[in-house]
């Protein structure tokens, strides 16, 4: 596993990461999304956009099939669930599961 950026709820191993999309499925709070990434083999990457709104649900981390993105420990403090983030979150869904604007 990746070493936790200090204070980082939520991080990736770019490495790992195959732009498959499904953790940015699964995030109820619109913390994921792609970003271009002319350096990656699919032209995507995955990337923590708003690290500040993880509610710590670690469903990112269980459904990964290439073990790439990893969720801090019980003991974090994670955020709670709010209306932007659920708002935020069925956007980046509709826009192709890549970063708003
Ligand atoms: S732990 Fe949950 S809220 Fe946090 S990034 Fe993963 S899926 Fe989103
Ligand atoms: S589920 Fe894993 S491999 Fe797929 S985009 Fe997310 S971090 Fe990358």
């Amino acid at each position: 596993m990746k070493e936790q950026p200090v204070g980082m709820a939520v991080w990736v191993d770019e490495t790992r990461c195959k732009a498959c999309d499904i953790c940015v499925s699964y995030c109820p709070a619109g913390v994921l999304s792609m970003k271009e990434d002319i350096h990656a083999i699919q032209g995507m990457m995955i990337e923590v956009s708003h690290p500040e709104s993880c509610i710590g649900c670690r469903d990112c981390e269980l459904h990964c099939p290439d073990f790439a993105i990893y969720v801090a420990d019980k003991g974090f403090k994670f955020a709670k669930i709010t209306p932007e983030a659920k708002e935020r979150a069925a956007a980046v869904k509709a826009n192709h599961f890549r970063k708003l604007k």
